[in-house]
């Protein structure tokens, strides 16, 4: 009996740890000042197994920033030693990651089915958005935009009162498969849809007149992968001719200074930015689908973590957008009302200043279809969590997120273009 007990132990262990047990692997913050700190961390980074969490990759850190990056427990010691000898100031972030990991699934609750405020694995998501259009017929409609590399259906969920001809807000989460707070975003957004449609008065005018895209989970197989392989995984799993290496960065992946800055050409970096652009059949079928519904679709929002920002183009150059003005008042207002639930403060601006140049993500891509209003949000991690935030702080999260987007999609319902 007891061995039985033990073994069904270690079972949900490497069920959550996907193997992996990140003993004594540290995520270091650290001051960056000057070009001198930023060559310092470029060199560790070619000699050491680093993991950029904030920003994406080395190529991104810029002057008078802090850098947050992962290092494996046998390159501790040199890490250490060589920001101490070049006098960059550094904190410790997470001192041992496998108790932050283990600590993600801290809620009470440990129901089997699906559940809100709970971090769900692709199966349960799955059957989620079959089983909540079904329940909501008249709210909720599913599709299939295309598939993965692995093969599996990219569902859609088209939220709002069934009618003709109406402007749409599209919404993405899990993009990057580690980011696990954005895929339960998406599912609260469709919950308080259900739950408040016909009682919030903001919910059901919203509906009412536009219908929202909801892509609960892009990049299923990477976050598949994270439930059973690697935690901090955030490519997609797809195989490159010529390299041993796997995935491709679906966000370094779009038609917008595509491979320009801020993205690699090495299949094995983090940032790799496919063979070419709109390789990845995740990628593709995105971007194909909004092509195809241009006409409708008003604003784009896409949903990653954690570095609390809401940004809008450009990133992929120092240019700013023609409504760059109204942008900026947008957001400003957006982050204000996101701030008003719990005081989680959130910066804004376009990409190329809030963060450095980088190959244009989704949002860059969107906005040079013609969608006006574009945008990045960048949830949450307050506390020494990084991509491992627990699920205890899932529903504050997600309110907060929630008030900024319907602040977003009222604005775009008063300024339809
Ligand atoms: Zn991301």
């Amino acid at each position: 009996m007891l061995a039985l007990l033990v073994l069904a132990t270690v079972a949900l262990a490497s069920a959550h740890h996907g193997g992996e047990h990140f003993e004594g692997e540290k995520v270091f913050r650290v001051n960056v000042e000057d070009e001198n700190h930023i060559n310092v961390i470029r060199n560790l980074a070619s000699t050491t197994q680093i993991d950029f969490w904030k920003p994406d990759s080395v190529t991104q850190i810029k002057p008078h920033s802090t850098v947050d990056f992962r290092v494996k427990a046998e390159d501790i010691v040199t890490v250490e030693n060589v920001l101490k000898q070049n006098e960059l100031q550094h904190e410790v972030l997470i001192s041992n990651l496998r108790n932050v990991v283990e600590a993600q699934f801290d809620s009470r609750v440990r129901a089997t089915g699906h559940s809100y405020v709970k971090y769900n694995k692709w199966e349960t998501i799955e059957a989620w958005t079959q089983q909540v259009a079904t329940e909501n017929p008249a709210l909720i409609s599913r599709s299939v935009i295309g598939t993965t590399f692995e093969g599996r259906d990219i569902y859609l969920l088209k939220v709002g009162k069934a009618g003709q001809n109406k402007p749409a807000i599209f919404i993405d989460c899990g993009f990057h498969a580690r980011e696990w707070i954005s895929p339960a975003f998406c599912q609260w957004f469709v919950r308080e849809a259900v739950r408040t449609y016909g009682s919030e008065i903001q919910i059901t005018e919203l509906l009412n007149k536009l219908d929202f895209y909801i892509l609960p989970v892009l990049n299923i197989d990477g976050y598949i992968y994270t439930w059973t392989k690697s935690r901090f995984w955030r490519k997609t799993r797809s195989t490159h001719a010529g390299s041993s290496c796997i995935g491709t960065d679906p966000n370094r992946n779009f038609d917008a200074g595509w491979c320009k800055i801020g993205a690699s050409r090495n299949p094995c970096d983090e940032t790799y930015c496919g063979p070419a652009a709109e390789s990845e059949k995740e990628t593709k079928a995105l971007a194909d689908f909004i092509r195809n519904n241009l006409s409708s679709i008003k604003a784009y929002l896409t949903i990653h973590s954690y570095s609390q920002m809401l940004i809008y183009p450009y990133s992929y150059a120092y240019k700013l957008g023609e409504n760059n003005v109204e942008l900026n008042t947008l957001a400003k207002a957006a982050v204000k009302e996101l701030a008003s639930l719990h005081g989680t403060k959130y910066t804004y601006g376009p990409g190329a200043t809030t963060i450095y140049p980088a190959a244009g993500g989704s949002d860059d891509w969107a906005y040079d279809q013609g969608i006006r209003y574009s945008f990045t949000l960048e949830l949450r991690d307050t506390g020494r969590y990084g991509f491992a935030l627990p699920e205890s702080q899932i529903r504050a999260t997600c309110e907060e997120t929630l008030l900024a987007i319907k602040y977003i999609a009222s604005y775009v319902l008063e300024h339809l273009y």
